[in-house]
C-alpha cells in the first residue's frame, strides 16, 4: 500500500546562545516575576560577595543596599559591596558579560557554580529596565580600581563595554561593588528578602552584614566572632562520580605515557594497584598510551569505575563545613537562645560525591514559636539559606514532628525551637535549577538524622536538668515555709509556754540545716523563712 502522501514542511532551525536562552527561561534561573526577581537578584550578588570574603581568608563586610529609582518606582537599583578579592580586570567584562563563565569550575564547594548567577540578574535588568551593570573592583596588593560599566549582547553570549576606567587608590581597599537596576516589588518581595539576609546572618556570624531597604530600615548584623569556616580546597574528582564524557576528555589530556599514570593522576584514591586492578577488570592493557583508548574500552572502563567497591572514600577537603563554634554564635547573634547546640559530622558519601552534614539546635530565649507540626527549620546548602519549597526537602523529612520522635526529647510541640541543618557537599543534589530544596538522598537522610538525634539528645539533658531543678526549687520552697513554724514551736517550748518569740539564730540555724540535707543555698532558704514570717 502507498502512505498517503505528506506534504513537505519548511522548518527554520536556529541557534539559540546561552544568553538568549536565559533571557527567554528566566524562570529557571529563579526570575519568574518582579517580586521574586528583586529577590533572586539580591541573592546573587551577596552570594558573589560571600565567596569572594570567607573561602579567601577574609573576615566579611557586605552592604546591600536596595533603592527605589527615583524616575520609576517600578525599577530598583541594587547594589552590593564587599571586603573581598576582587576581580582581575581584564576577566570583569566576561564574569559579567557572559553567561557561563565563572572562577567557580573547580571541584571546590562555593556558593556559586554554574557561571550564570549575576548575569541571569544583569540580563533581567536588561530586559525590564535596559539599564547597564556597574562593577567597581581592586584586588589585594593592587594600585588602581578599576570601574566598569556593560551591557550584555544577548545573541552573542558577550559583553558589550559602554565605559570603563580605572584610578589611583587612595587608601589600600579592595572588594567589589556591583549596581544593577531591575524592575521589581518591594513590597511583595520584602518579607522574603528581609529573611533570607536573617538567615544568612544566621550562619555567617563572622561578617558584618549592612542591609539598607528602599524603605530606609537598616538592619545591621554585627560579628560576634572572628574564626572563619575552614576554606576548601580544590579536589581531583572521585572515580563513582565521573561518567564516560568526562573519560572521554581525559584522553585527550596528552601529559600521560600510560593508561595507568592517567587514572592515578586523574582520581583522587587511586594508586599503583587499584589502578592496575580497575584496568584489567577492564579488559584494558595499562601500558598502553591513553590515545588508544577506544569507545568501548572507554565505556567498560566507566563500567568498572562505578561498581569498584575498593576506592578510598571521597576526600573532605574540598569542604567548607561552618563548624559547631560558628553555628553556635550564628544562632546566638540572631535569636539569644537559653540553650543552643551544634554538631559537625564526619564525612560521608553519595554517588562519589563527599558531603558533611551539620545540624544546630536553640531552644527558648528569644526563639519564636513553632509551629505544631516541627521545630522551625532553618535549611542551608554550602552555605546558602534555602527559602522556598521546605516541605519538599530532605530535611524538613526528617526534623518534622511526623518522622522524629520529640516528645522522646522533653519536647512538646509547639516549643520555641530551632533546628538548622547545613549540607555541604562539591554537589548539592537540590531538586531543581532554582536550588531551593535538596532531594531525599538516602545517604544525606540518614546523616541528617543521626545529627539530629546526637543534637536533640544535648537538649533533653538539659530540659530534664532544668525540669529537676526547678522541682528541687519548688521543694524547697515548701520546707523553708516551715521553719518559721517549727522556730516558734520551739521558742514555745523552751520558754514553756511564757512566749513565742522567734529567734534570728534558731531560724537561720534551722535553715542551714535544711540547705545542707537539700543541697541548696542557705541565704535563699532564710529568705523564703523570713518572709514567711513577715508574713509576705
Ligand atoms: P558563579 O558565582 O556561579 O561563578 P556568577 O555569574 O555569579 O557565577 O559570577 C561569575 C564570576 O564573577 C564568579 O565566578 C567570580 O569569579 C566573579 N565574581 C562575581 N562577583 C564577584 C565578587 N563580588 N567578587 C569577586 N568575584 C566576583
Ligand atoms: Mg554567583
Amino acid at each position: 500500500m502507498i502512505a498517503a502522501s505528506v506534504p513537505t514542511v519548511r522548518e527554520e532551525f536556529k541557534a539559540l546562545s546561552p544568553a538568549q536562552f536565559f533571557a527567554r527561561y528566566r524562570e529557571i534561573a529563579g526570575f519568574s516575576n518582579p517580586t521574586r526577581a528583586l529577590y533572586q537578584a539580591i541573592r546573587e550578588l551577596v552570594e558573589n560577595a560571600l565567596d569572594a570574603t570567607d573561602s579567601h581568608g577574609i573576615l566579611p563586610s557586605v552592604k546591600i543596599i536596595v533603592r527605589q529609582d527615583s524616575e520609576n518606582p517600578s525599577h530598583y537599583v541594587i547594589t552590593v559591596e564587599d571586603n573581598g578579592i576582587g576581580i582581575p580586570p581584564q576577566h570583569v567584562p566576561q564574569a559579567f558579560g557572559r553567561v557561563l563563565y565563572s572562577s567557580k569550575y573547580v571541584l571546590r564547594q562555593t556558593r556559586g557554580m554554574f557561571g550564570l548567577g549575576v548575569k541571569a540578574a544583569i540580563i533581567y535588568g536588561q530586559l525590564t529596565t535596559g539599564k547597564p551593570v556597574e562593577v567597581i573592583t581592586s584586588q589585594p596588593g593592587l594600585k588602581r580600581i578599576y570601574y566598569f560599566k556593560l551591557r550584555i549582547d544577548l545573541q552573542k553570549n558577550q559583553p558589550i563595554i559602554l565605559e570603563r576606567g580605572s584610578w589611583r587608590k587612595s587608601r589600600d581597599w579592595h572588594g567589589t561593588i556591583v549596581s544593577i537596576t531591575i524592575e521589581g516589588d518591594w513590597s511583595r518581595a520584602k518579607q522574603k528578602i528581609i529573611e533570607y539576609i536573617k538567615r544568612t546572618a544566621v550562619i555567617t556570624p563572622y561578617a558584618n552584614i549592612v542591609f539598607v531597604a528602599p524603605d530606609g530600615v537598616v538592619l545591621f548584623y554585627k560579628r560576634n566572632i572572628e574564626q572563619l569556616p575552614p576554606p576548601s580546597k580544590e579536589v581531583k574528582p572521585h572515580p563513582h562520580g565521573i561518567d564516560l564524557e568526562f573519560l572521554k576528555t581525559l584522553k585527550e589530556n596528552k601529559n600521560f605515557k600510560t593508561v595507568k599514570d592517567l587514572l592515578i593522576n586523574s582520581f583522587q584514591g587511586v594508586g599503583e594497584k587499584t589502578a592496575i586492578d580497575v584496568l584489567i577488570l577492564s579488559s584494558i592493557d595499562p601500558s598502553i598510551s591513553p590515545s588508544k583508548l577506544t569507545e568501548r574500552d572507554l565505556v567498560r572502563l566507566a563500567e568498572t569505575l562505578k561498581a569498584y567497591k575498593r576506592f578510598r572514600a571521597p576526600k573532605a577537603d574540598a569542604l567548607s563545613p561552618l563548624g559547631r563554634e560558628i553555628i553556635k554564635a550564628g544562632l546566638r547573634r540572631i535569636f539569644e537562645p537559653e540553650f543552643v547546640e551544634a554538631i559537625t559530622r564526619r564525612p560521608a558519601a553519595y554517588q562519589g560525591h563527599p558531603f558533611i552534614i551539620e545540624v544546630g539546635i536553640a531552644y527558648g530565649g528569644k526563639v519564636p514559636m513553632s509551629s505544631d507540626d516541627g521545630p522551625i527549620l532553618l535549611r542551608y546548602a554550602n552555605k546558602i539559606p534555602l527559602l522556598y519549597d521546605e516541605k519538599s526537602d530532605v530535611s524538613w523529612k526528617v526534623v518534622s514532628k511526623s518522622n522524629f520522635d520529640w516528645s522522646q526529647y522533653n519536647v512538646s510541640l509547639p516549643a520555641q525551637l530551632i533546628v538548622l541543618t547545613h549540607i555541604c557537599s562539591t554537589k548539592i543534589p537540590f531538586k531543581g535549577v532554582g536550588k531551593e530544596s535538596v532531594a531525599d538522598v538516602p545517604e544525606i537522610e540518614k546523616e541528617l538524622r543521626l545529627a539530629l538525634r546526637e543534637v536533640a539528645r544535648k537538649l533533653r539533658i538539659y530540659l530534664s536538668k532544668k525540669i529537676r531543678e526547678e522541682e528541687k526549687k519548688r521543694r524547697i520552697i515548701v520546707l523553708a515555709r516551715y521553719i518559721p513554724e517549727v522556730a516558734r514551736n520551739l521558742a514555745i517550748i523552751a520558754s514553756n509556754g511564757k512566749g513565742d518569740k522567734v529567734d534570728g539564730i534558731l531560724l537561720e540555724k534551722l535553715s542551714e540545716i535544711i540547705a545542707r540535707r537539700t543541697g541548696a543555698d542557705p541565704s535563699e532558704i532564710i529568705m523564703v523563712a523570713k518572709q514567711v514570717e513577715v508574713g509576705v
